[in-house]
């Protein structure tokens, strides 16, 4: 019979940005299962990778002891070694030794060269109190706002272009919301794969009546659930929604009284638009003109039409103006403000909008209050009680490009504390950001696993999983829940939370955070009063009995799902519309490098991979890196299915095996970059997107090469 379990913990899962709440059954200090719980945004639902990926925790391969670098072993971040090898680079340390050797090190920087030495990236994959610390260890013990995490690399263009548009980077409507929609467009994203319970309440609202639209260079599982499915041809997002934008006015579908009402620079928009009829961009996106029209005919007239969208819209050079069309194609319809409706870019990780919510970005303080506004400057220098950088720091590729800057750049960054991030892995052109780790005067990496970014490294401290800790993370629908510890981490690894307040004490801060789990709620009742417009009303209390939804200002606010019903949060209270121009993708295929590279994730594995290929039974189900093309594509090639081949780029080259998708197009290839031994990223293109500074994951050059 089955054995007596010790306890059942409640939590939420560690992977996506859905959210779903699920139960950790626990024997002996190990998760034996996981069960879906009844949460909002699941209700019992679980994919995968919340169901089966738990037993990474433990893994042989956790950290469980303080490492500190052998004098004698140079950093030359070969990430390939076999992370059981640590010993041949590193060797044990007891907690008080490593955490001097950590904080030492970043202090006799910061004095030497001044704040702007040192950088920090936190994690969008810890708690929201863990962000809030670490975002307040750099502004406040390193001295400048050189604070980042990996929403620059996923979503930083979306938010931008929100801000600037809407005054919220969060989403209007909840996924939920699409049981009360006409129709909704799926852009940029593989919704199966990346938020696979989303996914199903997406499928569920189909079989009820609802016109699904999917628009993507690749067709996925969700497509083959949609009313229409435009697959049009990368790099051409701008012109495909301008074409919609121009229809709406050339038929006269726009929300005229909703303009009116809410709505600035409209005509800058209209005559942005004027060279985009669905009969110019046909040829250019590859979708019919009569597609084009039908389709931004049936978006403007639906009583209710929400636009979802992911990395396929972000990740280019042109993101920040693939989303600014978005919004604009959502405005003069009038589409948001009432329920199924309104603009929700689907968020990546656990808490990737908690993370950056909590302030780990280098422009803002907590809750996107900018470092250089003067009055909110005031503000956060009295509450923390210490002088504070008024000038934005540096984004996650430009702090790798300061790594490597001249001596003589008053700029460059020498030392950095990297928490739960894994920039060796995640960072296009990874040679480049590889080789600017391991140039760094002084790395401190806080994980739990050895990870690519730890072999640079001169101090690794062991860390907790998920499981092992308290803390709150917010999800894509800004519910912000609460995750329950059910495990004691291995060995010697400590708390995150911990971690943090022991290197800001020992960086001469005077922290002290009182209470049960390193006093996280503490933590979280300080946050709480720097983001009094969104979370003034959750209190830690509060999210003991369940999961509430910001903002939410006061105790009697039930929380509000839907936003800007009203007015939008922008000064004069309404959204403006910015127009848009074709801008081609940085590096396009030639004669030497044919085919495009579209990078990204599948649905076992998650990011760099360290969590799911050490999850046995995700890691069974997809156990090697594979490239997909399409079958014209593999036979103009001569190969098949299973062929050992080459990519290469300007940058680098992996090898893989070669996968059949159908769902890809013509001349492009499919690479996910969770494979250490075939990183998608050694091939990517570092160059920024100029406002949103996100690199174009997901377009560059390659070729492939039979071996
Ligand atoms: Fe976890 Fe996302 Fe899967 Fe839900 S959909 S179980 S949050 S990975």
């Amino acid at each position: 019979g089955a054995r007596a379990l010790d306890k059942t913990v409640d939590s939420v899962c560690p992977f996506c940005g859905v959210g779903c709440q699920l139960s950790y059954q626990v024997k002996d200090n190990k998760i034996v299962s996981v069960q879906g719980r009844d949460g909002p945004a699941n209700h019992s639902r679980l994919c995968v990778k919340g169901r089966y990926g738990f037993d990474y925790i433990h893994h042989p391969h956790r950290l469980t002891q303080p490492l500190v670098r052998r004098s004698d072993v140079a950093k030359d971040v070969n990430v390939l070694r076999d992370p059981a090898d640590w010993a041949q680079v590193f060797r044990p340390a007891s907690w008080d030794e490593a955490l001097a050797l950590a904080a030492g090190g970043l202090k006799a920087l910061r004095d030497a060269h001044g704040p702007k030495a040192l950088a920090g990236f936190g994690s969008a994959k810890g708690s929201n109190e863990e962000a809030y610390l670490f975002q307040k260890l750099v502004r406040t013990g390193f001295g400048s706002n050189n604070v980042d995490h990996c929403t620059r690399l996923c979503h930083a263009s979306s938010v931008a272009a929100l801000l600037e548009g809407v005054g919220s980077g969060a989403v209007s409507n909840q996924v939920s919301d699409v049981d009360q929609a006409e129709l909704v467009l799926v852009m940029g994203s593989n919704t199966t794969a990346n938020h696979p319970v989303a996914a199903s309440w997406m499928k569920n609202a189909v079989q009820r009546g609802l016109r699904l639209v999917t628009a993507d260079p690749r067709s996925t599982d969700l497509s083959r659930h949609a009313w229409r499915n435009l697959q049009f041809k990368a790099d051409t997002d701008v012109a495909l929604i301008n074409a919609m934008i121009y229809t709406v006015f050339d038929e006269d579908l726009v929300n005229h009284d909703f303009i009116a009402a809410r709505v600035d620079n409209v005509q800058a928009v209209r005559d942005g638009v004027a060279s985009f009829s669905p009969e110019a961009m046909a040829p250019l996106c590859g979708i019919a003109a009569a597609t084009i029209r039908e389709v931004a005919r049936a978006y403007a007239k639906a009583k209710s039409a929400m636009i979802f969208w992911g990395m396929g819209v972000s990740q280019h050079t042109h993101g920040t103006d693939n989303v600014r069309a978005l919004i604009a194609l959502c405005m003069v319809c009038g589409q948001i403000g009432k329920p199924g409706s309104g603009l929700h870019p689907l968020r990546g990780q656990n808490n990737v909008q908690g993370a950056s919510d909590a302030g780990l970005i280098p422009m803002m303080f907590p809750n996107y209050q900018r470092v250089d506004k003067s009055e909110v400057h005031a503000w956060f220098e009295a509450f923390w009680g210490t002088p504070l950088d008024a000038t934005p720091g540096y984004t996650v590729v430009e702090i790798m490009h300061k790594a490597l800057a001249p001596d003589s750049d008053p700029h460059k960054v020498h030392g950095m504390l990297i928490m739960g991030e894994n920039p060796a892995m995640s960072d296009p052109d990874l040679n480049h950001a590889r080789h600017a780790l391991a140039s760094l005067k002084h790395l401190v990496v806080q994980d739990i696993f050895m990870t690519e970014t730890a072999w640079a490294a001169d101090v690794v401290l062991p860390a907790s999983a998920w499981p092992e800790k308290t803390g709150t993370v917010s999800n894509t629908d800004r519910m912000v829940q609460l995750g329950r510890q059910a495990v004691e981490p291995p060995g010697d690894a400590r708390a995150d939370l911990w971690i943090i307040q022991q290197l800001a004490q020992r960086m001469g801060l005077n922290w002290h955070y009182t209470g049960a789990d390193h006093g996280v709620a503490e933590v979280y009742e300080e946050m709480r009063q720097t983001m009094a417009a969104a979370i003034g009303g959750i209190s830690w209390q509060r999210l003991q009995i369940g999961s509430v939804t910001y903002p939410c200002v006061s105790a009697q606010d039930a929380g509000q799902p839907m936003v800007f019903t009203q007015r939008f949060p922008t000064p004069n209270g309404r959204a403006q519309l910015v127009p848009t121009t074709l801008i081609a993708a940085h590096e396009q295929p030639d004669a030497d490098y044919p085919l495009v590279l579209i990078t990204g994730r599948q649905l076992e594995h998650w990011h760099t991979g360290s969590m799911t290929r050490r999850a046995s039974v995700l890691d069974a189900l997809e156990p090697t890196a594979t490239a997909s093309l399409n079958t014209r594509e593999l036979s103009r090639l001569g190969l098949t299915t299973g062929a050992q081949v080459s990519l290469r780029s300007r940058r680098g080259a992996v090898q893989v095996t070669l996968r059949q998708d159908d769902g890809m197009p013509d001349g492009a290839v499919f690479l996910p970059f969770a494979y250490r031994e075939a990183a998608a990223n050694l091939l990517t293109n570092p160059v920024l997107d100029p406002v949103g500074k996100i690199p174009e994951f997901k377009y560059c050059a390659v070729r492939l090469e039979v071996m």
